[in-house]
């Protein structure tokens, strides 16, 4: 049986299809040649990230052809899933393969955002010859994240890894998520052993009054979950941290309160209209900056590619 992984795959996925009897296709073909190359190579399952869209009338095209839709990551919006399971076809993704790598990457922020490091990665090659002892003075008034509170907004896959990371950093927790249950929180360590722990969401405004640090990772549509109202409800001098979606922290209303001092810094791995951010969002001096690249780590890729050989040797085997 033939797969077509036309947004390529991990070589621990590929080997792990092949050793089950796949055939792994990696060419990269394009969109409007897509039904042909199917047709013409009798594949069976299609492979995708979010380069290539897998729309009603391909399958259409197809008749029956295919068996199965892959997404690598979590996102579907570049598939018609109800139509496909409305033909039998198979839709599966790896909604948690990644959920590590964004964690990772909001740390990166936070930690990078109370030394300064976006700004002074900026200035030292500029001036760090001629204005050392001034650059350290303005860079000289970081903090420290132990014992501060981080606010988590959407308390599913990302925010517990979040959530479990923070602990290790010493940090206090206000979580708040739509289902108000308490979560068992397993942290894991290097060495095999865990700790468990149980958090109990908080009402939303709780977590705007008491964080220094709020990161969202709520799922759903991109609405403005924090703009001017809820900015005004946090503590003077806080941070936010977007990985979500863009849109879900108003953006005009984030520079605003950059610019006149209520938030300190802010971190976005997502953005408003991407790929063309607001210029005035890309050149603010007080943000951390990152081009969606929350789930873009090589061990996410081999989980990706893995997961999703598991599930087709299960579904098509
Ligand atoms: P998830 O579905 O596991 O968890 C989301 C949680 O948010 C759920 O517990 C849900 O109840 C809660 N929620 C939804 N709307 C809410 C609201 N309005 N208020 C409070 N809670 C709300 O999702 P996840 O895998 O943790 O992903 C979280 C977000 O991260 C998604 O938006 C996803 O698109 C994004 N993401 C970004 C990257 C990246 O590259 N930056 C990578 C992967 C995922």
């Amino acid at each position: 049986m033939k797969v077509l992984a036309n947004d390529g795959i991990s070589p621990s996925g590929k080997q792990k299809l092949e050793a089950a009897g796949f055939e792994v296709d990696t060419t990269t073909v394009a969109q409007n040649q897509l039904a042909n190359y199917i047709k013409e190579n009798n594949v069976s399952a299609l492979l995708v990230r979010s380069a290539t869209t897998v729309r009603k009338e391909l399958m259409d095209e197809l008749n029956g052809q295919l068996k199965l839709i892959g997404r690598g990551g979590v996102g579907m919006d570049n598939i018609d899933v109800e139509y496909a399971r409305s033909k039998g076809i198979h839709v599966i993704n790896t909604p948690a393969a990644s959920s590590r790598s964004v964690a990772e990457l909001v740390f990166a922020h936070l930690l990078g955002m109370v030394r300064f490091l976006f700004d002074s990665n900026q200035k030292m090659p500029l001036e760090g010859d001629t204005h050392f002892k001034v650059l350290k003075k303005n860079y000289g008034a970081g903090s420290e994240l132990k014992g501060k509170t981080l606010g988590i907004i959407g308390f599913g896959r990302i925010g517990r890894e979040v959530a479990a990371m923070a602990y290790g950093l010493g940090m206090k927790l206000a979580v708040h998520d739509n289902d108000p249950n308490p979560v068992e929180l397993t942290i894991p360590f290097a060495d095999g052993q865990s700790i468990k722990t149980v958090i109990t969401p908080v009402d939303f405004e709780t977590v705007l009054k008491t964080s220094d640090f709020i990161s969202l990772h709520v799922s759903g549509a991109g609405n403005a979950l924090i703009g001017k109202k809820e900015i005004a409800m946090m503590k003077d001098r806080a941070g936010i941290v977007n990985t979500a979606r863009g849109g879900i922290v108003d953006e005009v209303d984030l520079i605003a309160a950059l610019d006149e001092g209520k938030l300190r810094y802010a971190a976005l791995d997502v953005f408003v209209n991407e790929p063309n951010p607001a210029m005035k969002v890309l050149m603010s001096p007080y943000t951390s900056l990152t081009p969606h690249i929350g789930a873009a780590t090589m061990e996410a890729q081999d989980r990706i590619g893995e997961e999703l050989a598991d599930q087709i040797i299960s579904l098509l085997k």
